[in-house]
């Protein structure tokens, strides 16, 4: 008996596999990063990958409060980051009490500095929970990945992610001379790989101008 590969040609269309997870086979495509965090007009140059029903439909929830918790950090950053807060999030937080709640349990006022003892002066903080922000980075990056490179990372690798308020200075000279990317004024972002090891990837994105997330993929084991 021939074993079925996947990849494989069936009913005549080629499968693809979902560029999220890598492991089931998409049916839809997916808006990197989500259009839940992305206010009208939309950027011309949306980026849509292939997705299961799963990685696609499965997320909505997280998309939703992952944009009140940003929202509510970069409100003051522009005409869009403003339109983030004022037209989608207020909406989701008076018809989602539990979320209202959890987030102004959590709002208070600290003095940030940086590492390395920079004052970057008073801010409004509150818990952003790590589950969302993780959760909502990896599949960006997922999708990402895929667009740029034309690959799944899938299950190879581990990844591991940074939440920032402001960038390290060895960061930012480390990744100078990356070209930038952008998706309108919602997401900024620069990407490399190691070229004797594709998986090994280093990820820097900022969103509207305020929140950055620094993001590694290490694989998981030698194939
Ligand atoms: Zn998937």
């Amino acid at each position: 008996m021939p074993i079925r590969l996947l990849g494989e040609k069936m009913s005549g269309r080629a499968t693809q596999m979902c560029a999220i997870c890598g492991v089931r086979l998409a049916t839809t495509r997916d808006h990197v990063p989500p259009k839940a965090i992305l206010v009208r007009p939309f950027p011309k140059n949306l980026i849509t990958v292939p997705a299961c029903v799963e990685c696609n439909n499965g997320s909505a929830p997280m998309d939703s409060d992952f944009r009140v918790y940003l929202a509510a950090g970069v409100a003051d950053n522009g005409v869009s980051a403003n339109k983030l807060w004022k037209e989608s999030s207020r909406a989701t937080l008076r018809n989602n009490r539990k979320l209202l709640a959890k987030l102004s349990s959590t709002i208070g006022e600290a003095e940030i500095r940086t590492a390395s003892g920079i004052e970057l002066g008073r801010r409004t903080t509150y818990h952003w929970p790590a589950h969302v922000f993780n959760s909502v980075i990896e599949r960006i990056v997922r999708g990402l990945y895929f667009h740029h490179y034309h690959e799944i990372l899938g299950p190879r690798v581990m990844c591991t992610v940074g939440f920032r308020l402001s960038l390290p200075a060895e960061l930012i000279a480390a990744t100078s001379n990356w070209h930038q990317y952008n998706v309108g004024d919602a997401l900024v972002y620069r990407f490399g790989r190691a070229v004797e090891s594709p998986l090994n990837s280093l990820w820097i994105l900022q969103f509207y101008g305020g929140l950055w997330a620094s993001f590694e993929t290490t694989p998981l084991f030698n194939d």
